[in-house]
Formats: structure tokens, sequence, C-alpha cells
């Protein structure tokens, strides 16, 4: 060990030591959507942006001012680990009037940083290391890193393209056994804006309590599903006690840089992932949480507002992309995404993405980016205007006459 003077006179600092990293986190790999997102930033141009996954839209000013008039109040503390009670009330109420799903706010919920951390806890208070976490994909690339963060095994299961990528309950349950601790199911479904068939999610939860087993249900989209139902998964499967729901308030309220999620689910399970919050992030911001309430209770005109718009982009986009050779995707019921099969062009999904950037100027996410099956994909975001949209997609066309040679 060297004494301070000794390190100072050898130059000796902490940015020369060689850096250790911890070998749970050895594993992580750079997403490839954060790929395209840098390459965008260093791209000279005019560049329409599609590889976005939040909307578009500011927070609607009330649930702003709401947030501001609490902090001018002296919402400025710590609160209760779990968060707010009339908040944690106001999510019970939201989650029996809109989802059908009826949890004690007293000990069924706990208030997170975004649904990202209630994901997290989920899987801490749930799977012990080396565990299998099933994760049907194509599906959102951080599932995989907070299992392996998590210590456990994160487990592609690949879903049909022939079935635009449904639910397959057989796949999830044939990869299946006892070291499965957790199935992540995400309806609707980030990359694919498919809502799940009811069936197969209830033929999935049937074997997870045949397993002892969690379902995490990630709902973050629930709140845009245009053609179905917003019921919640665990308001109609047979063992509610076995789905652990997580949402927020970021995408149906536009409120992605508040950080405000929740966890829902078994009394012992929250137990606990209170106690792992607590001893992380010990509680939401207090002002997330005021915003959240006013989000919650408050006036929901300009949240049906922009519910409509991206109803509207979806079908744009759809209608459009039937119009481009060599090119599909289903319509999506849900989510602010479309999956689109781009197979019939030269190359990986990456570097159809990467040309797609270099040489039109449209920024995408490789399909490959959400499980080895998106290979042949792009994910194309809506959240955008129609302008940007339309200009957008007539560059993928000029693409597809370029590739098909027509
Ligand atoms: N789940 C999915 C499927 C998502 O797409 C996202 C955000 N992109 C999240 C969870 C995270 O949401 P939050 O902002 O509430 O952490």
């Amino acid at each position: 060990m060297l004494d301070a003077d000794t390190r100072v006179r050898e130059g000796v600092t902490v940015l020369n030591t060689p850096a250790q990293i911890a070998e749970r986190v050895e594993q992580f790999e750079e997403s490839k959507i954060r790929v395209m997102f840098d390459l965008a930033e260093e791209h000279e141009g005019d560049l329409v942006r599609l590889e976005v996954g939040e909307p578009d839209f500011d927070t609607p000013q009330h649930i702003v001012s709401g947030a501001m008039d609490a902090a001018h109040d002296g919402a400025t503390h710590y609160t209760s680990n779990a968060g707010l009670p009339e908040v944690r009330e106001a999510i019970a109420n939201k989650m029996a009037d809109e989802n059908y799903v009826h949890v004690d706010p007293e000990s069924e919920l706990v208030v997170t940083n975004g649904a990202m951390e209630a994901l997290l806890l989920a899987m801490l208070a749930v799977v012990n290391p080396g565990d299998d976490v099933l994760i049907p994909t194509p599906g959102w690339p951080n599932y995989s890193a907070q299992a392996t963060l998590a210590g456990a095994k994160p487990v592609e299961v690949p879903m049909s393209p022939e079935d635009d990528f449904d639910l397959d309950a057989d796949r999830v349950i044939d990869a299946m056994s006892s070291d499965t601790a957790a199935v992540l199911l995400n309806t609707p479904c980030n990359p694919t804006g498919r809502d799940f068939d009811r069936e197969e999610i209830q033929r999935v939860t049937d074997a997870v309590a045949d397993y002892n087993a969690y379902l995490i249900a990630d709902e973050v989209y629930e709140g845009l599903v245009y053609d179905g139902s917003s019921e919640g998964i665990a308001s109609y499967v047979d063992h509610p006690e076995r789905v652990l729901t997580v949402n927020g308030c970021s995408k149906k309220y536009a409120m992605t840089g508040w950080r405000l999620g929740w966890l829902a689910g078994d009394e012992t399970v929250i137990d606990t992932t209170t106690t792992i919050h607590q001893s992380t992030t010990s509680c939401a911001s207090s002002v997330s949480q005021h915003a959240a309430l006013t989000a919650l209770t408050g006036d929901q005109s300009s949240i049906e507002e922009m519910y409509d718009v991206f109803e509207r982009r979806r079908d744009f986009v759809v209608d459009r992309i039937a119009e481009i050779p060599g090119v599909s995707c289903p319509r999506p019921n849900g989510a602010i995404y479309v999956f689109l099969d781009v197979s019939e062009f030269e190359g990986s999904s990456m570097e159809i993405a990467k040309k797609l950037l270099n040489n039109y100027g449209v920024v995408t996410a490789p399909g490959s980016g959400f499980g080895d099956v998106g290979e042949g994909y792009l994910r194309l975001s809506f959240a955008n205007s129609l302008d940007e949209l339309e200009k957008g997609l007539n560059r993928i066309e000029e693409m597809a006459h370029d590739e098909l040679g027509d």
C-alpha cells in the first residue's frame, strides 16, 4: 500500500489505477438502441428520429403545476419508503377503476423511481442467484440486464414471427423448469406493440403458479391500448397472487423524466421490495409523487388528447407502410412502436439500421437489440409528429426502391 506522499510523488492516482469491474456486470452489453442513439448524435445533417422510446409530448401543464405547488408548500422531504399514503391510494383507485385490479394501498403497493426500479425490485425480491428469468422475445433489453444484476440467468424465449410475435404459452411452458423463478410479460409489448392474447397469458400464469414462480407483468403501456382493453393481468388470471404488476406514469402521462412508477402484488413480496427500496433509493422523489397525484386524480382531458394523437399516428404509419414495397408490419394494438419486417433488405438489422441512418437520414432501433428473433426487423417509434413520420417513411420507401432495385 503506497502512502499518500508517495502516490503524489509517483503520480499514482485513482485515474491510472487499473479498473476492477465486478463479474456480475462484466457480461453487460451496450444496448443496440443506445448505439444508434450515439451514432445519430454524432451525425451531421437532417435526421428523422424514430428510435425514441418515450412520448414526444411535454408533461401536461396542470401536472407540472401540481408538483410545483406541492414543492412550494414544503413537499421537499423524504416520504415514507413505500410512498405517500395519498399517492398509494390514488394508484390503488386507478388500478381498480381502469385495470380492475384490487390492491390494498397500505400493504400491496410500493411507489418507485420509475417502472424500471419496480422491475429491478421485483427481481431482487423473488430470484435467487443462478435462477432462470424467462423473457419472451422480442422484448425490452433491460429485462436481461436486470436479471443479470439480480444474479439470475436471463433466458430468451423466442416467439413466432408467423404469429406476429404474440405470446405463445407452449413455448414459455416448454422453457420452464424448477430453476424458473420468474417470467417477464410485457403487454402491450415493446418493441412489437402487441397486446398479448389473454388465454395464452392465463396458461403461462397457471404454469408459473405450478412452479412456485412469479409473473412479473410490465404494464407500462397499458394506458396506450388502442384496440382492446386496459384490464390488468392480475384482474383475470386464476392466480393473481403470483402476479407482480409493474406500471408508472412515464408513458400515459408523458412523465418519463419524473421517474415515477410502482409495483403491486403479494403483501410479503411488497414488504421485501419496500425494504430493498429503503436501502437503495429510500423513496421516490416527493415532488414527483405529487406530480403523480395530480396526474392520477386531476383533469384527464389532455391525457385523452395525447392518446388520440398516438392512435392517429399509429394508423397513419401502418397505412403508409402498407404502400411501401418489400416491408411490412402488423397493426400494433398498443404502445408507440411498429416492428417493421425488413428481411428482404440486404444485411443484418444493425447494418440495415446504420445504412438507413447514414444514407437516408432515418434513425431506428435494430430488431436484434430485442433478442435474436428480432433479426430482420427494425423498431420504429411513432412518438414523433405526423410531418416527421411522413418524411421518415418517404425515406424508407426510397431505401426500399434502392434495395429491391425497382
Ligand atoms: N418497461 C418498458 C417495456 C419500457 O419500454 C420502459 C420505458 N422505455 C419502461 C419499462 C421503463 O419505464 P419508466 O420510465 O417508468 O422507468
